[in-house]
Parts: structure tokens; C-alpha cells; sequence
């Protein structure tokens, strides 16, 4: 199995979902840059406080801020899954110094879908589940099947911001396609489809890395 794993495509593509999965299926952990970063907003840090004001607008936070924030997490021995970064080209040449992934997997989905599936995303404040009122609605509106947690929507959900989060996307995260196409590491997979099938698509690119 390969250990260090990187999962690339749009918000809304189901990195976070599916980085999950992979992760409590391997036993590997599980790095999300957006949930990290929610976590220092939530804890008023200092990095919190420069960062939200980039999150909020669906801007990408300063590379500078990104890489020294993802630096002391990255371990050689244990096998990984990044969700959300690197988003850069630069974010990418300075991990390449730090540790080489094994694979990026392109999870690709298109503006219409991205719009769609975001605005109906919501979001456990408790166990940070992800639900989608579209094709995986909770049992009881607004309450989280696995714990109990109050549902919400994040404040990036809305629609002027995912439409910048798309264009965000566009110019800067979606060079790493051929970023990793160059050094043979890519792997493409059709987000469009229901969650286990591109579980399944993804676990097939793995197989065949
Ligand atoms: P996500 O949950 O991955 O959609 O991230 C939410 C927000 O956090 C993004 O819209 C950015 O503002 C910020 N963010 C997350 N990861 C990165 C990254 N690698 N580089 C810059 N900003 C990031």
C-alpha cells in the first residue's frame, strides 16, 4: 500500500470525505489543511486571526503561513493523506524539499457540480461528519446520524464565495495536475460519481500506482 498520498481536485470534489475513508481503512492520518486552520480560527490563535479573514472571502491563506503550519506534521514513518494541500505550485516545490508523495490523485468534478454540492453541504460541529442534503441527507434534519451533533453550514458554503473558491481553484491549485503529470505521480478520478464508487476508483489508482 502506498503510504503518502495526496488527493487534489475543486472544493466540493469529496477530499475530505474520501480522505477519511482511506485513512480508517489504512490506518493512515488524515491532514487537512481547512480543518486545521478552522481549528486555530475556533481557538482565536494567532494564526487563526490571519487566516480568517482569507477564509472567509474563499481566498487562499499565504503560502509562507501554509508551509511552516504544515512542516512539524508531516512524519517519514507514518503514511499520510493530505486533504487540501499542497494548493500552490510553491506549496507543492517546498514539500518536494520537505517529504516526496507516492501519489496525487486528481478527484475531478466540474463548476456546475462544485456549485451545486457545496450549497448543500453541511458540516457536524461535533464530529465534523459530512453530509450532503442532496444524496446523503441525516436521518433528523440538522442532527448528525453518528453523534448526535448539531448540523450547520460553513460560513465558505455560500454562494458568492464558493463561485471564488472556484476561480481561486482554477488559477492557482489546478497547475498541480500537470505539476504531478511531469513526474508520473497523477492519477485521475471522476468525482461526479456516488461516494463508494470513487472510494473504489480511488482504492483501483492506488493499486495500480
Ligand atoms: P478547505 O476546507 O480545504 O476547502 O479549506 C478551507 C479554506 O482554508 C480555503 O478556502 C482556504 O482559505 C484555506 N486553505 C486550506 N488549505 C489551504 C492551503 N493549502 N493553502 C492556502 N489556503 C488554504
Amino acid at each position: 500500500m502506498l503510504k503518502r498520498i495526496t488527493l487534489l481536485g475543486p472544493p466540493g470534489a469529496g477530499k475530505g470525505t474520501q480522505a477519511k475513508l482511506l485513512a480508517a481503512k489504512n490506518g493512515l492520518s488524515h491532514l487537512s489543511t481547512g480543518d486545521i486552520l478552522r481549528d486555530e480560527v475556533a481557538c482565536d490563535t494567532e494564526l487563526g486571526r490571519l487566516a480568517k479573514g482569507y477564509m472567509d472571502r474563499g481566498d487562499l491563506v499565504p503560502d509562507t503561513l501554509i508551509i511552516d503550519m504544515i512542516k512539524g506534521r508531516l512524519d517519514e514513518d507514518s503514511g499520510f493523506i493530505l486533504d487540501g494541500f499542497p494548493r500552490t505550485v510553491t506549496q507543492a516545490e517546498a514539500l518536494e524539499k520537505i517529504i516526496l508523495i507516492d501519489v496525487a490523485i486528481n478527484i475531478a468534478l466540474s463548476r456546475e457540480e462544485v456549485i451545486r454540492r457545496l450549497s448543500s453541504r453541511r458540516v457536524c460541529r461535533d464530529c465534523g461528519k459530512i453530509y450532503n442534503l442532496l444524496y446523503n441527507s441525516p436521518k433528523n434534519e440538522g442532527v448528525c446520524d453518528a453523534c448526535g451533533g448539531e448540523l450547520f453550514q460553513r460560513d465558505d458554503d455560500r454562494r458568492e464565495v464558493i463561485e471564488n473558491r472556484y476561480d481561486v481553484y482554477i488559477d492557482a491549485t489546478a497547475p498541480l495536475i500537470n505539476f504531478y503529470k511531469e513526474r508520473s505521480l497523477l492519477k485521475n478520478v471522476d468525482g461526479s460519481q456516488p461516494t463508494e464508487l470513487v472510494s473504489d476508483q480511488i482504492l483501483a489508482a492506488l493499486r495500480s500506482s
